[in-house]
């Protein structure tokens, strides 16, 4: 056999370089990804410059979702400019001068907090996005896809029409332990707020099948608790079903993509939303990028006779999961809905101890936005999505635009706070932080490996 010496030699960087990263790599106890959200183009046509892509009926779902804005003020930049904020903060981790910078930072939160010791793995999610003030409206012009850094679902490359990694699945395929998700709203309370986004788990979404195969007295029953229970304000996309029609259309959405009609017992076969779980790559995904090319789309499965078979439905029913979004130091919403609510109870604080505003000015932290949410449902880490504030509130505003740095800083010292814990200074009001770190032990040592871990293929 004639060896080619120059493969050979080309080979031999790619090894060393292979095993130089990898050490680096593994030499982090947690990474973080931080994920601003948006950052594309709502451009039309949708079959060209959409998300959610179908492989099965070969076509895009959803138009691109550029997020919210007000006069000049964009979400994707703001929330790109926080998390540049706040990586520049937790990067600090990395050399011994960096650490003793950060550990100034904590002690304003912490006056005993310890020096950190180690280095943090900080992955931003995506880079700056479209400067939105100069765009100009791009319809119609095709030369390139916009959108192809951006868009959350896999899709098929532009050119190729090969499957490319959208952002769930490069988010996953860092292995990150927690996911920090920013967003600002549009339209909110009066007084402006902040507030968590969650989606629960398995058995919260089963209560729809009970309800449909429950008797009439079984279905007042269900619906009574649901509008006692915390997912009383599950999110109404609009006026024409009230909070517990929608939760049903969204478990129906969550268990076989299509959505209901209004009472929420027979799938509506016009409104196809889409296998979620199939059009990112993990281990979990199903088969309709591979094998149902012939369809136009899935035929729906009715909710009566729904039955979790395949490795998702594994990893929706499994320990993990219930962890992550059931039940929980915060009541409800798991480890998620705590991360989420302790980065906005640290703005509080951060506010506070930066002297930037009195307590009874500070955000209030509203109800979870409780839905089926993609990225809480398919990150495949601790997933902290936080809306910061509200575009059409002047407060939010403000507050945002004046103390931008300081939402950076608490936020990067509460997600060094989740990793390790801190004892919160003694400024006293309502909705402060705990301070206590999440336990990830316990997803690391699952079943004898790290769930977070080995998620591709
Ligand atoms: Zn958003």
């Amino acid at each position: 056999m004639k060896i080619n010496i120059k493969i050979l030699f080309g080979i031999i960087p790619l090894i060393l370089a292979g095993i130089i990263f990898y050490s680096t790599a593994s030499s982090y106890k947690y990474t973080v990804v931080l994920d601003p959200g948006h950052g594309g183009l709502s451009l039309n046509p949708v079959s060209l410059h959409g998300d959610k892509y179908d492989p099965v009926g070969k076509k895009y779902l959803s138009p691109y979702q550029q997020g919210a804005d007000y006069k000049n003020l964009y979400e994707s930049e703001i929330a790109y400019e926080i998390a540049v904020g706040v990586k520049n903060l937790l990067d600090l981790s990395r050399s011994r001068e960096g650490r003793l910078q950060l550990h100034k930072i904590l002690l304003k939160y912490d006056k005993n907090a310890e020096a950190p010791k180690e280095a943090i793995n900080v992955i931003m999610s995506r880079d700056d996005g479209y400067p939105m003030k100069d765009f100009e409206r791009l319809d119609g012009k095709t030369d390139r896809d916009y959108n192809a850094p951006y868009r959350l679902f896999d899709f098929p490359d532009f050119t190729t029409s090969k499957r490319s990694l959208g952002l769930i699945s490069r988010i996953n395929a860092h292995e990150p332990d927690l996911v920090v998700s920013l967003h600002l709203d549009s339209v909110g309370p009066t007084n402006g707020a902040m507030a968590p986004v969650v989606t629960p788990g398995y058995e919260t979404y089963k209560q729809a099948i009970d309800y449909i195969n429950g008797t009439d007295s079984e279905k007042r029953k269900i619906k009574s608790e649901f509008k006692k229970s915390p997912y009383l304000n599950w999110i109404q996309m609009d006026s024409s079903r009230s909070a517990f029609e929608w939760f049903l259309c969204d478990a129906w959405i969550y268990f076989t993509g299509y959505w209901s009609y209004k009472d929420g017992l027979n799938p509506d076969p016009f409104l196809f939303r889409g296998i979620r779980q199939d059009y990112i790559s993990w281990k979990y995904q199903g088969k309709s990028w591979d094998f149902r090319a012939d369809e136009t789309k899935p035929t729906p499965i009715h909710l009566k006779s729904f039955i979790p078979s395949g490795e998702f439905w594994k990893r929706e029913l499994s320990e993990p999961e219930k962890w992550r979004r059931e039940n929980g130091t915060e009541g409800v919403g798991g480890d998620n809905l705590y991360s989420a609510n302790e980065l906005l109870r640290f703005i509080r604080l951060g506010l506070l101890a930066n002297q930037a505003m009195p307590e009874q000015k500070l955000p209030d932290i509203r109800e979870p936005h409780w839905s089926t949410w993609s990225l809480p449902t398919y990150i495949n880490a601790i997933s902290a999505y936080i809306e910061l504030g509200f575009l059409n509130n002047k407060y939010d505003r403000e507050r945002i635009e004046k103390f931008k740095e300081i939402h950076a800083e608490a936020i990067a010292v509460g997600i060094y706070s989740l990793f390790y814990g801190l004892h919160i200074s003694d400024l006293k009001a309502k909705d402060l932080p705990t301070g206590k770190a999440l336990d990830l032990n316990k997803y690391k040592t699952y079943n004898d490996s790290d769930y977070f871990k080995s998620v591709m293929h």
